[in-house]
C-alpha cells in the first residue's frame, strides 16, 4: 500500500483506497492509505515545528532541493506520463505534458528562490531607514482537485517551499497515484523531517480537519465552488490567509471574420480535449451569425473525426470520462439540455471500447440560449454549446453573462474587436485566436467573480500568497 508521508515518515493507514483506471475498470493503478484525522493533525503539529528552522533555511538549500524535483520529474516524464493517464483518463501526450509542466514549474521556483529580494528606501523622516521584505506565511494546507493531478500539486507546493513554507498536502482522493509519486521525489529530494506533508483521503476527513485547524496559517485551494466556499468559512473564522481557484463556464466568441480553421481547433482543443475536464474548458461558443453555420457544420464535422478511446492507446484523442460519478452528471446535463429545448447536434452517446470505461461522445449542442442550465453552470466534461448571437456587441454581453471569470477567447481577425474584447472581457485570462485552455507557468493565472478569490497563482504573482510583507524602520 502507499503511504502518507508525515513528520518525516512514511506511515501506514488503517483505511486504503483503490485508484481505478477510467480506462480499463478492472486495472487498479494502485491501493493507497487514506490519512485519518489523528494523522492529518500530526502533519500539521510536525509542519509548525520544522517551521522556525525551515523558514531561516538558506537559499542555497531551498533552490537545491527545488532543482533536484525538478530534474527528477523531468527525467522520469513519461513512467509519471503513463501513471497519470492511466488514473486520470487523460491521452498519454497531454498526461506527458502536465508532467513536464510540473517539472518545468519546480525548475522556475528554484529560480525564484535565488531571486528573493527587498526594498531599500529613504524615510520621510529624515534618518531613519526603510526596508521592506518578504517572510514565509508560516504553514501551508494544500488542498487539490482530481483533473491536474500533479501540475497543480507541484504549482502550489514549489512556491510553498521556494519561499519557506512548510506544508500539509492534501490531494484529490480520486487520483492519489501522481499526488503520491511527487511526495515521494520531494522527499527523497531531502526536504527536513515536518517541512513537507502528504494526507491523502478524504475531504471530509483530511479536508475537514485542515480547515478546521488554527495551527494552518494559509489555505490555497483549487476545487469546486462548493468546497470552496467551506474553505473560504473556515478559514475566515480563523481570519487566515487563503487563496481559491475554483470552477469556470468559459466564452469563446467566433466572429464573422474568424479564420475558420483557427476557430474550429480553438473550439475543439478548447472544449474537448483533456475529456473537457478543465476549469479554463470552452463550454460556451458564442457565434455571430453570419459565420454561425458554417462555423457548426465544419465543427460537427471535425468531432465526428475524434477518436475516444483508452487514454493510453496511441491515435487517442479524447479519453474517458474520470469517473461513475462524474459520468453521471454529464449525462444527466445532456438530459437538461435536450429538455430545456437546446438541439444536440453531435454526440453525447455512452460508447463502448474493449476495454469497460467511463467512454462518452464529445457532445456539442446548438439553438442554445444564455437562460439554459447548461450555459450557467459548469458541467466539466466534453460538453459544449453553441450561442448564436447577432454581433459582436452581443456576443461581448453574452460572454460577460456568466457568474464565472475565470478564461475567455475570441476567434477574430479585427484588431479592432480583439483589442475591445481584451480590455472588456470580464475573466483573469483572456485569449485571442488561441483556446480558452492552455497557460504558460511563468505568469498569472486565476480567474474573477465566482471563479476565483485572493490573490493569483503562479509566476512571480506566486510571491503574493506564499510570502507576508514586512515593513522595518531603523534609526541607525
Ligand atoms: P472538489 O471541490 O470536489 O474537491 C477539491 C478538493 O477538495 C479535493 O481534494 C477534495 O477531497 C477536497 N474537499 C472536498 N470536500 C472538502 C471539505 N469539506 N473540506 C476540505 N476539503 C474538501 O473538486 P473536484 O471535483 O476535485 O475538482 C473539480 C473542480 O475543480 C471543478 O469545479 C473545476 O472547475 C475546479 N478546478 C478549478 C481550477 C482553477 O484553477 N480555477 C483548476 C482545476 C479544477
Amino acid at each position: 500500500m502507499h503511504q502518507n508521508f508525515v513528520a518525516g515518515r512514511w506511515i501506514g493507514g488503517t483505511e486504503a483506497q483503490d485508484n481505478v483506471n477510467p480506462s480499463n475498470t478492472g486495472d487498479i493503478v494502485g491501493a493507497y492509505a487514506r490519512a485519518s484525522r489523528e494523522d492529518t493533525l500530526e502533519a500539521i503539529a510536525a509542519a509548525r515545528a520544522a517551521f522556525p528552522a525551515w523558514s531561516r533555511s538558506g537559499i542555497q538549500q531551498r533552490h537545491d532541493i527545488l532543482l533536484k524535483v525538478s530534474a527528477e520529474i523531468l527525467a522520469r516524464k513519461d513512467e509519471l506520463g503513463r501513471l497519470l493517464a492511466r488514473e486520470e483518463g487523460k491521452t498519454l501526450p497531454e498526461a506527458i505534458g502536465e508532467v513536464m509542466r510540473a517539472g518545468q514549474i519546480f525548475d522556475f521556483f528554484a529560480g525564484e528562490v535565488l531571486r528573493l529580494s527587498g526594498d531599500k528606501l529613504p524615510s520621510t523622516r529624515p534618518g531613519i531607514e526603510v526596508e521592506v521584505t518578504r517572510e514565509p506565511v508560516g504553514v501551508v494546507g494544500i488542498i487539490t482537485p482530481w483533473n491536474f493531478p500533479i501540475a497543480i500539486p507541484a504549482w502550489k507546493i514549489a512556491p510553498a517551499l521556494a519561499y519557506g513554507n512548510c506544508v500539509v498536502f492534501k490531494p484529490a482522493d480520486l487520483v492519489p497515484g501522481s499526488a503520491w509519486a511527487l511526495a515521494d521525489i520531494i522527499v527523497r529530494a531531502g526536504v527536513p523531517d515536518g517541512v513537507f506533508n502528504l494526507v491523502m483521503g478524504r475531504g471530509s476527513v483530511v479536508g475537514a480537519a485542515m480547515l478546521d485547524d488554527p495551527r494552518i496559517d494559509a489555505i490555497t485551494f483549487t476545487g469546486s465552488v462548493g468546497t470552496g466556499r467551506k474553505v473560504a468559512e473556515a478559514s475566515v473564522g480563523h481570519l487566515r490567509k487563503f487563496q481559491l481557484e475554483m470552477g469556470g463556464k468559459n466564452p469563446l466568441v467566433v466572429l464573422d471574420d474568424a479564420d475558420l480553421g483557427v476557430a474550429v481547433e480553438c473550439a475543439v482543443n478548447g472544449a474537448f480535449f483533456s475529456t473537457g475536464q478543465r476549469c479554463t474548458a470552452s463550454s460556451r461558443l458564442v457565434v455571430t451569425e453570419g459565420i454561425h453555420d458554417r462555423f457548426v457544420a465544419a465543427l460537427t464535422e471535425r468531432l465526428k473525426g475524434l477518436v475516444v478511446d483508452d487514454a493510453l492507446k496511441a491515435g487517442t484523442h479524447v479519453g474517458p470520462v474520470v469517473d461513475q460519478s462524474q459520468l453521471d452528471q454529464d449525462l444527466s446535463y445532456i438530459d437538461i439540455g435536450r429538455k430545456e429545448g437546446a438541439r444536440l447536434a453531435w454526440g453525447g452517446e455512452l460508447l463502448n471500447r474493449e476495454t469497460p470505461g467511463f467512454y462518452l461522445q464529445p457532445a456539442l449542442f446548438t439553438e442554445t440560449s444564455a437562460g439554459m442550465r447548461i450555459n450557467r453552470e459548469e458541467i466539466f466534461g466534453p460538453v459544449a454549446s453553441v450561442m448564436r448571437v447577432k454581433d459582436y456587441e452581443e456576443a461581448l454581453a453574452a460572454a460577460n453573462d456568466t457568474p464565472f471569470g475565470l478564461s475567455s477567447g475570441i476567434c477574430t481577425t479585427s484588431l479592432k474587436h480583439a483589442s475591445h474584447f481584451r480590455r472588456n472581457s470580464e475573466a483573469g485570462m483572456v485569449m485571442v485566436n488561441l483556446p480558452t485552455a492552455g497557460v504558460d507557468y511563468h505568469v498569472p493565472f486565476g480567474g474573477r467573480k465566482g471563479s476565483s478569490y485572493g490573490p493569483r497563482e503562479q509566476g512571480r504573482y506566486a510571491a503574493e500568497f506564499y510570502t507576508t510583507v514586512k515593513t522595518a524602520y531603523t534609526l541607525p
